[in-house]
Protein backbone atom coordinates (compact mmCIF):
# COMPACT_ATOMS: atom_id res chain seq x y z
CA UNK A 1 0.00 0.00 0.00
CA UNK A 2 1.31 3.61 -0.60
CA UNK A 3 1.68 6.00 1.95
CA UNK A 4 1.57 9.78 1.91
CA UNK A 5 2.49 12.89 4.15
CA UNK A 6 -0.49 15.80 3.60
CA UNK A 7 1.46 19.11 4.81
CA UNK A 8 -1.60 20.73 5.79
CA UNK A 9 -4.88 19.89 7.85
CA UNK A 10 -7.29 22.92 6.06
CA UNK A 11 -9.61 21.71 3.63
CA UNK A 12 -6.94 21.39 0.73
CA UNK A 13 -5.54 18.84 3.00
CA UNK A 14 -8.18 17.27 4.18
CA UNK A 15 -10.16 17.02 1.17
CA UNK A 16 -6.35 15.32 -0.70
CA UNK A 17 -6.62 13.22 2.21
CA UNK A 18 -10.39 11.79 1.60
CA UNK A 19 -9.81 10.92 -2.24
CA UNK A 20 -6.29 9.12 -1.28
CA UNK A 21 -8.13 7.20 1.51
CA UNK A 22 -10.43 6.34 -0.79
CA UNK A 23 -8.13 5.01 -3.08
CA UNK A 24 -6.52 3.00 -0.02
CA UNK A 25 -3.57 4.86 0.11
CA UNK A 26 -1.96 5.13 4.07
CA UNK A 27 -2.37 9.12 4.66
CA UNK A 28 -1.11 10.98 7.53
CA UNK A 29 -1.61 14.99 7.69
CA UNK A 30 1.20 16.66 9.52
CA UNK A 31 -0.23 19.88 10.70
CA UNK A 32 1.44 23.13 12.57
CA UNK A 33 -0.99 23.94 14.72
CA UNK A 34 -4.76 22.46 14.94
CA UNK A 35 -6.54 20.89 11.66
CA UNK A 36 -8.81 23.52 9.90
CA UNK A 37 -8.37 26.56 12.06
CA UNK A 38 -6.90 28.92 9.41
CA UNK A 39 -7.74 30.29 5.75
CA UNK A 40 -10.59 27.23 5.46
CA UNK A 41 -12.38 27.81 8.93
CA UNK A 42 -12.24 32.15 8.15
CA UNK A 43 -13.88 32.11 4.69
CA UNK A 44 -17.79 32.44 4.05
CA UNK A 45 -18.56 29.02 2.64
CA UNK A 46 -20.25 30.78 -0.73
CA UNK A 47 -20.16 27.79 -3.35
CA UNK A 48 -19.32 29.50 -6.89
CA UNK A 49 -16.29 31.81 -7.11
CA UNK A 50 -17.85 35.76 -7.21
CA UNK A 51 -18.59 37.12 -10.34
CA UNK A 52 -17.55 33.74 -11.98
CA UNK A 53 -17.59 35.05 -15.58
CA UNK A 54 -14.19 37.06 -14.53
CA UNK A 55 -12.04 34.20 -13.97
CA UNK A 56 -10.03 31.85 -16.34
CA UNK A 57 -11.59 28.56 -17.47
CA UNK A 58 -9.08 26.50 -15.19
CA UNK A 59 -11.08 28.25 -12.39
CA UNK A 60 -14.54 27.30 -13.98
CA UNK A 61 -14.01 23.63 -14.57
CA UNK A 62 -12.41 23.14 -10.91
CA UNK A 63 -15.83 25.09 -9.77
CA UNK A 64 -18.06 22.90 -11.39
CA UNK A 65 -16.63 19.75 -10.32
CA UNK A 66 -16.99 20.61 -6.82
CA UNK A 67 -20.97 22.56 -7.42
CA UNK A 68 -21.76 18.69 -8.63
CA UNK A 69 -20.84 16.67 -5.64
CA UNK A 70 -21.21 19.04 -2.87
CA UNK A 71 -24.43 18.21 -2.22
CA UNK A 72 -23.58 14.46 -1.92
CA UNK A 73 -20.71 14.95 -0.07
CA UNK A 74 -22.31 16.89 2.09
CA UNK A 75 -25.13 14.21 2.82
CA UNK A 76 -22.37 11.39 3.38
CA UNK A 77 -20.55 13.37 5.78
CA UNK A 78 -23.12 14.40 7.60
CA UNK A 79 -24.58 9.90 7.53
CA UNK A 80 -20.90 9.37 8.39
CA UNK A 81 -20.71 11.25 11.07
CA UNK A 82 -24.02 13.13 12.32
CA UNK A 83 -22.35 16.64 11.93
CA UNK A 84 -24.67 18.72 9.39
CA UNK A 85 -22.72 20.83 7.40
CA UNK A 86 -25.47 22.83 6.11
CA UNK A 87 -25.29 22.69 2.55
CA UNK A 88 -28.31 25.01 1.07
CA UNK A 89 -28.87 26.19 -2.19
CA UNK A 90 -29.57 29.78 -0.71
CA UNK A 91 -28.80 31.87 -4.70
CA UNK A 92 -25.96 34.75 -5.53
CA UNK A 93 -27.90 37.89 -6.10
CA UNK A 94 -25.32 39.96 -7.88
CA UNK A 95 -26.24 44.00 -7.38
CA UNK A 96 -25.50 46.86 -10.14
CA UNK A 97 -22.80 44.69 -11.63
CA UNK A 98 -21.39 45.89 -15.07
CA UNK A 99 -20.86 43.68 -18.14
CA UNK A 100 -24.39 41.96 -18.16
CA UNK A 101 -23.51 40.68 -21.74
CA UNK A 102 -20.31 39.35 -20.97
CA UNK A 103 -21.96 37.41 -17.61
CA UNK A 104 -25.06 36.10 -19.78
CA UNK A 105 -22.39 34.79 -22.71
CA UNK A 106 -19.87 32.77 -19.84
CA UNK A 107 -23.58 31.37 -18.54
CA UNK A 108 -24.29 29.97 -21.77
CA UNK A 109 -21.43 29.04 -22.69
CA UNK A 110 -20.70 26.83 -19.44
CA UNK A 111 -24.59 25.73 -18.94
CA UNK A 112 -25.37 27.74 -15.93
CA UNK A 113 -28.56 29.71 -14.93
CA UNK A 114 -28.45 33.38 -15.40
CA UNK A 115 -30.78 35.44 -15.06
CA UNK A 116 -31.21 39.42 -15.10
CA UNK A 117 -33.35 40.83 -13.09
CA UNK A 118 -34.41 44.76 -12.55
CA UNK A 119 -36.96 46.64 -9.94
CA UNK A 120 -39.68 44.65 -8.16
CA UNK A 121 -38.12 41.20 -9.09
CA UNK A 122 -34.97 42.14 -7.39
CA UNK A 123 -36.98 43.06 -4.25
CA UNK A 124 -39.06 39.87 -4.76
CA UNK A 125 -36.33 37.50 -4.89
CA UNK A 126 -34.58 38.93 -1.69
CA UNK A 127 -37.09 41.11 -0.16
CA UNK A 128 -34.70 42.52 3.13
CA UNK A 129 -32.46 44.39 1.03
CA UNK A 130 -32.69 48.17 0.70
CA UNK A 131 -34.84 49.19 -2.78
CA UNK A 132 -32.41 51.38 -4.48
CA UNK A 133 -30.68 49.12 -7.04
CA UNK A 134 -32.02 49.29 -10.58
CA UNK A 135 -30.42 45.98 -12.29
CA UNK A 136 -29.49 42.95 -10.50
CA UNK A 137 -27.88 39.29 -11.90
CA UNK A 138 -29.23 36.07 -10.09
CA UNK A 139 -27.52 32.79 -10.22
CA UNK A 140 -30.55 30.74 -8.38
CA UNK A 141 -28.40 27.67 -7.81
CA UNK A 142 -25.20 28.54 -6.30
CA UNK A 143 -25.25 27.07 -3.00
CA UNK A 144 -23.08 27.53 0.14
CA UNK A 145 -22.04 25.52 3.23
CA UNK A 146 -20.97 26.16 6.75
CA UNK A 147 -17.51 25.62 6.25
CA UNK A 148 -16.18 25.34 10.15
CA UNK A 149 -18.93 22.51 10.49
CA UNK A 150 -17.83 21.12 7.27
CA UNK A 151 -14.38 20.44 8.40
CA UNK A 152 -15.22 19.54 11.51
CA UNK A 153 -17.23 16.68 9.67
CA UNK A 154 -14.55 16.01 7.28
CA UNK A 155 -12.04 15.50 10.13
CA UNK A 156 -14.30 13.11 12.42
CA UNK A 157 -14.69 11.04 8.71
CA UNK A 158 -11.02 10.70 7.90
CA UNK A 159 -9.89 9.69 11.01
CA UNK A 160 -12.94 6.64 10.78
CA UNK A 161 -11.10 6.13 7.88
CA UNK A 162 -8.14 5.68 9.19
CA UNK A 163 -6.26 8.99 8.20
CA UNK A 164 -3.65 9.79 11.20
CA UNK A 165 -3.84 13.91 12.42
CA UNK A 166 0.01 15.11 13.61
CA UNK A 167 -1.16 18.39 15.02
CA UNK A 168 1.54 20.84 16.68
CA UNK A 169 3.87 19.57 14.45
CA UNK A 170 5.47 21.98 11.44
CA UNK A 171 7.16 21.04 8.83
CA UNK A 172 10.45 22.33 8.61
CA UNK A 173 12.34 20.65 5.74
CA UNK A 174 11.37 18.50 2.92
CA UNK A 175 13.59 15.25 2.92
CA UNK A 176 14.28 13.81 -0.36
CA UNK A 177 17.45 11.80 -1.68
CA UNK A 178 18.62 10.77 -5.65
CA UNK A 179 15.62 12.89 -7.34
CA UNK A 180 13.02 10.86 -4.75
CA UNK A 181 11.32 12.29 -1.73
CA UNK A 182 11.62 10.43 0.96
CA UNK A 183 9.68 12.05 3.89
CA UNK A 184 9.53 15.60 6.01
CA UNK A 185 11.30 16.84 8.60
CA UNK A 186 9.01 18.27 11.40
CA UNK A 187 9.42 20.30 14.72
CA UNK A 188 8.94 16.81 16.26
CA UNK A 189 11.32 14.45 14.27
CA UNK A 190 11.46 12.71 10.74
CA UNK A 191 8.71 11.18 9.16
CA UNK A 192 9.41 8.91 6.15
CA UNK A 193 6.97 8.80 3.30
CA UNK A 194 6.87 7.81 -0.13
CA UNK A 195 4.77 10.67 -1.33
CA UNK A 196 4.42 14.08 0.24
CA UNK A 197 1.61 16.50 -0.74
CA UNK A 198 2.22 20.29 -0.22
CA UNK A 199 -1.28 21.85 1.03
CA UNK A 200 -0.26 24.24 3.42
CA UNK A 201 -2.26 26.96 1.88
CA UNK A 202 -0.94 30.78 2.29
CA UNK A 203 2.57 29.30 3.47
CA UNK A 204 3.17 26.13 0.71
CA UNK A 205 5.91 28.99 -1.06
CA UNK A 206 7.86 28.34 1.02
CA UNK A 207 8.18 25.27 2.27
CA UNK A 208 8.84 24.41 -1.88
CA UNK A 209 11.50 27.15 -2.40
CA UNK A 210 13.26 24.90 -0.06
CA UNK A 211 13.57 22.19 -2.90
CA UNK A 212 14.06 24.76 -5.74
CA UNK A 213 10.47 25.05 -6.93
CA UNK A 214 9.08 28.41 -6.81
CA UNK A 215 5.48 28.91 -7.43
CA UNK A 216 3.92 32.26 -6.65
CA UNK A 217 1.50 31.65 -3.67
CA UNK A 218 1.05 34.65 -1.16
CA UNK A 219 -0.95 35.53 1.86
CA UNK A 220 -4.26 37.58 1.34
CA UNK A 221 -5.94 38.92 4.30
CA UNK A 222 -9.29 38.72 4.14
CA UNK A 223 -11.58 40.18 7.72
CA UNK A 224 -15.35 39.02 8.28
CA UNK A 225 -18.04 40.07 10.31
CA UNK A 226 -20.96 37.70 12.43
CA UNK A 227 -24.07 39.23 12.73
CA UNK A 228 -26.91 37.19 15.01
CA UNK A 229 -30.00 37.68 13.67
CA UNK A 230 -33.07 35.94 13.21
CA UNK A 231 -33.77 33.02 11.09
CA UNK A 232 -35.36 33.97 8.25
CA UNK A 233 -33.99 37.63 8.34
CA UNK A 234 -32.22 37.04 5.18
CA UNK A 235 -32.97 34.40 2.45
CA UNK A 236 -30.12 34.74 -0.48
CA UNK A 237 -26.18 35.78 -0.58
CA UNK A 238 -26.56 39.30 -1.77
CA UNK A 239 -23.36 41.43 -3.54
CA UNK A 240 -22.70 44.65 -3.99
CA UNK A 241 -19.34 46.38 -5.00
CA UNK A 242 -17.17 43.16 -4.17
CA UNK A 243 -18.81 42.83 -0.64
CA UNK A 244 -21.13 40.13 0.55
CA UNK A 245 -23.60 39.09 2.92
CA UNK A 246 -24.36 35.74 3.45
CA UNK A 247 -27.29 34.32 5.87
CA UNK A 248 -26.62 30.86 7.89
CA UNK A 249 -29.83 29.44 8.74
CA UNK A 250 -30.24 29.63 12.09
CA UNK A 251 -30.06 33.33 11.61
CA UNK A 252 -25.92 34.39 11.38
CA UNK A 253 -25.25 36.99 9.08
CA UNK A 254 -21.61 36.66 7.47
CA UNK A 255 -20.04 39.95 6.10
CA UNK A 256 -16.80 39.89 3.42
CA UNK A 257 -14.81 40.58 2.94
CA UNK A 258 -11.53 42.71 2.76
CA UNK A 259 -8.70 41.86 0.74
CA UNK A 260 -5.45 43.01 1.95
CA UNK A 261 -2.05 42.37 1.19
CA UNK A 262 -0.79 42.92 4.57
CA UNK A 263 1.96 39.50 4.47
CA UNK A 264 1.12 37.27 7.42
CA UNK A 265 -0.86 39.23 9.38
CA UNK A 266 -3.61 37.83 10.61
CA UNK A 267 -4.97 40.66 13.44
CA UNK A 268 -8.49 42.66 12.66
CA UNK A 269 -8.60 46.22 12.35
CA UNK A 270 -10.92 48.61 13.15
CA UNK A 271 -11.36 50.31 9.79
CA UNK A 272 -12.16 47.20 8.29
CA UNK A 273 -14.82 46.70 10.51
CA UNK A 274 -16.29 50.02 10.41
CA UNK A 275 -15.93 49.78 6.36
CA UNK A 276 -18.09 45.73 6.80
CA UNK A 277 -20.70 47.24 9.18
CA UNK A 278 -21.26 49.93 7.02
CA UNK A 279 -21.62 47.60 3.64
CA UNK A 280 -23.71 45.57 5.79
CA UNK A 281 -26.45 47.84 7.03
CA UNK A 282 -26.16 50.24 3.78
CA UNK A 283 -27.86 46.98 2.06
CA UNK A 284 -29.54 45.18 4.87
CA UNK A 285 -31.03 48.03 6.75
CA UNK A 286 -32.30 45.48 9.49
CA UNK A 287 -28.98 44.73 10.84
CA UNK A 288 -28.05 48.08 11.94
CA UNK A 289 -30.45 46.72 14.47
CA UNK A 290 -28.69 43.84 15.62
CA UNK A 291 -25.34 42.44 17.46
CA UNK A 292 -22.04 41.94 15.61
CA UNK A 293 -20.99 38.72 17.43
CA UNK A 294 -17.92 38.27 16.03
CA UNK A 295 -14.94 39.76 13.96
CA UNK A 296 -11.93 37.99 12.89
CA UNK A 297 -9.77 37.61 9.67
CA UNK A 298 -7.73 35.12 7.55
CA UNK A 299 -5.42 34.66 5.31
CA UNK A 300 -6.40 33.50 1.76
CA UNK A 301 -3.58 31.47 -0.52
CA UNK A 302 -3.20 33.89 -3.08
CA UNK A 303 -2.31 33.35 -6.77
CA UNK A 304 -2.41 34.51 -10.15
CA UNK A 305 -5.70 34.74 -11.16
CA UNK A 306 -7.27 32.26 -8.83
CA UNK A 307 -5.95 29.44 -10.74
CA UNK A 308 -4.10 26.56 -7.72
CA UNK A 309 -1.50 24.66 -8.49
CA UNK A 310 -2.11 20.75 -8.29
CA UNK A 311 0.14 18.24 -9.41
CA UNK A 312 3.39 16.41 -9.51
CA UNK A 313 6.64 18.67 -8.76
CA UNK A 314 8.72 18.22 -12.44
CA UNK A 315 11.83 16.74 -10.41
CA UNK A 316 11.54 15.59 -7.16
CA UNK A 317 9.48 12.41 -7.81
CA UNK A 318 6.76 11.53 -5.05
CA UNK A 319 6.26 15.19 -4.16
CA UNK A 320 3.01 17.04 -4.95
CA UNK A 321 1.26 20.15 -4.89
CA UNK A 322 -2.59 21.84 -3.89
CA UNK A 323 -2.02 24.99 -3.18
CA UNK A 324 -2.81 28.24 -4.40
CA UNK A 325 -6.93 28.16 -3.99
CA UNK A 326 -6.96 32.25 -2.98
CA UNK A 327 -10.73 33.21 -3.05
CA UNK A 328 -11.74 29.85 -4.09
CA UNK A 329 -10.76 26.79 -1.94
CA UNK A 330 -14.17 25.79 -0.66
CA UNK A 331 -16.03 25.36 -3.67
CA UNK A 332 -12.45 24.26 -5.90
CA UNK A 333 -11.46 21.95 -3.46
CA UNK A 334 -13.19 18.75 -4.21
CA UNK A 335 -12.29 18.79 -8.36
CA UNK A 336 -9.03 20.29 -7.01
CA UNK A 337 -8.18 16.85 -4.16
CA UNK A 338 -9.63 14.63 -7.25
CA UNK A 339 -7.37 15.70 -9.45
CA UNK A 340 -3.87 15.51 -7.30
CA UNK A 341 -5.27 12.16 -6.40
CA UNK A 342 -5.98 11.32 -10.38
CA UNK A 343 -2.39 12.37 -10.87
CA UNK A 344 -0.44 10.60 -7.68
CA UNK A 345 -2.35 7.38 -8.40
CA UNK A 346 -2.08 7.42 -12.32
CA UNK A 347 -5.80 7.44 -13.20
CA UNK A 348 -7.46 9.56 -16.16
CA UNK A 349 -8.50 12.82 -15.32
CA UNK A 350 -11.26 14.71 -17.04
CA UNK A 351 -9.58 17.98 -16.56
CA UNK A 352 -7.19 19.58 -18.54
CA UNK A 353 -3.79 19.08 -15.89
CA UNK A 354 -1.56 21.39 -17.94
CA UNK A 355 -3.59 24.63 -16.86
CA UNK A 356 -2.88 23.91 -12.89
CA UNK A 357 0.75 22.41 -13.40
CA UNK A 358 3.69 23.98 -11.17
CA UNK A 359 5.73 24.54 -14.20
CA UNK A 360 3.06 26.24 -16.01
C1 LIG B 1 -12.37 35.83 4.59
C2 LIG B 1 -12.36 34.69 3.60
C3 LIG B 1 -13.50 34.38 2.89
C4 LIG B 1 -13.50 33.29 2.00
N1 LIG B 1 -14.66 32.93 1.40
C5 LIG B 1 -14.69 31.86 0.57
C6 LIG B 1 -15.90 31.43 -0.03
O1 LIG B 1 -16.97 31.98 0.26
N2 LIG B 1 -15.87 30.38 -0.90
C7 LIG B 1 -14.70 29.74 -1.21
O2 LIG B 1 -14.73 28.81 -2.02
N3 LIG B 1 -13.54 30.11 -0.64
C8 LIG B 1 -13.50 31.15 0.23
N4 LIG B 1 -12.32 31.55 0.81
C9 LIG B 1 -11.06 30.93 0.37
C10 LIG B 1 -10.83 29.60 1.02
O3 LIG B 1 -11.13 29.69 2.39
C11 LIG B 1 -9.35 29.20 0.81
O4 LIG B 1 -9.03 29.22 -0.55
C12 LIG B 1 -9.11 27.78 1.33
O5 LIG B 1 -9.57 27.68 2.64
C13 LIG B 1 -7.65 27.41 1.29
O6 LIG B 1 -7.53 26.16 1.95
P1 LIG B 1 -6.11 25.56 2.32
O7 LIG B 1 -6.37 24.25 2.94
O8 LIG B 1 -5.22 25.66 1.13
O9 LIG B 1 -5.51 26.61 3.37
P2 LIG B 1 -5.68 26.69 4.98
O10 LIG B 1 -7.08 26.46 5.39
O11 LIG B 1 -5.04 27.99 5.38
O12 LIG B 1 -4.83 25.47 5.47
C14 LIG B 1 -3.43 25.40 5.38
C15 LIG B 1 -2.95 24.66 6.60
O13 LIG B 1 -1.56 24.37 6.46
C16 LIG B 1 -0.97 24.50 7.74
N5 LIG B 1 0.47 24.70 7.56
C17 LIG B 1 1.09 25.74 6.96
N6 LIG B 1 2.42 25.56 6.95
C18 LIG B 1 2.65 24.37 7.56
C19 LIG B 1 3.84 23.65 7.86
N7 LIG B 1 5.06 24.10 7.51
N8 LIG B 1 3.72 22.46 8.50
C20 LIG B 1 2.49 21.97 8.85
N9 LIG B 1 1.34 22.63 8.59
C21 LIG B 1 1.42 23.82 7.95
C22 LIG B 1 -1.67 25.70 8.36
O14 LIG B 1 -1.54 25.72 9.77
C23 LIG B 1 -3.11 25.46 7.89
O15 LIG B 1 -3.88 24.72 8.82
C24 LIG B 1 -12.30 32.58 1.76
C25 LIG B 1 -11.16 32.89 2.49
C26 LIG B 1 -11.17 33.92 3.42
C27 LIG B 1 -9.94 34.21 4.23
Amino acid sequence: MKDCVVVGGGLIGMLSARELALAGVQVTIVERGQAGQESSWAGGGILSPLYPWRYPAAVTQLAQSGQAGYQALAEALFEQTGIEPEWQQSGLLMLDVAGHDEAVAWAQRNDVVLERLEDDDIQRCEPSIQGFQRTALWMPEVAQIRNPRLLAALRRSLELLGVVFEEQAEVVSLQQQGGRITGVETTTGIHQAENVVIASGAWSRDLLAGVGCSIEVEPVRGQMLLYKGPPGLLHTIVMQDGHYVIPRRDGHVLVGSTVEYVGFDKSTTESAANALRQVAEQLVPELGAIEVVRHWAGLRPGSVDGVPYIGAHPEVSGLYVNAGHFRNGVVLGPGSAQLLADVMLGRTSGLNESLYAIER
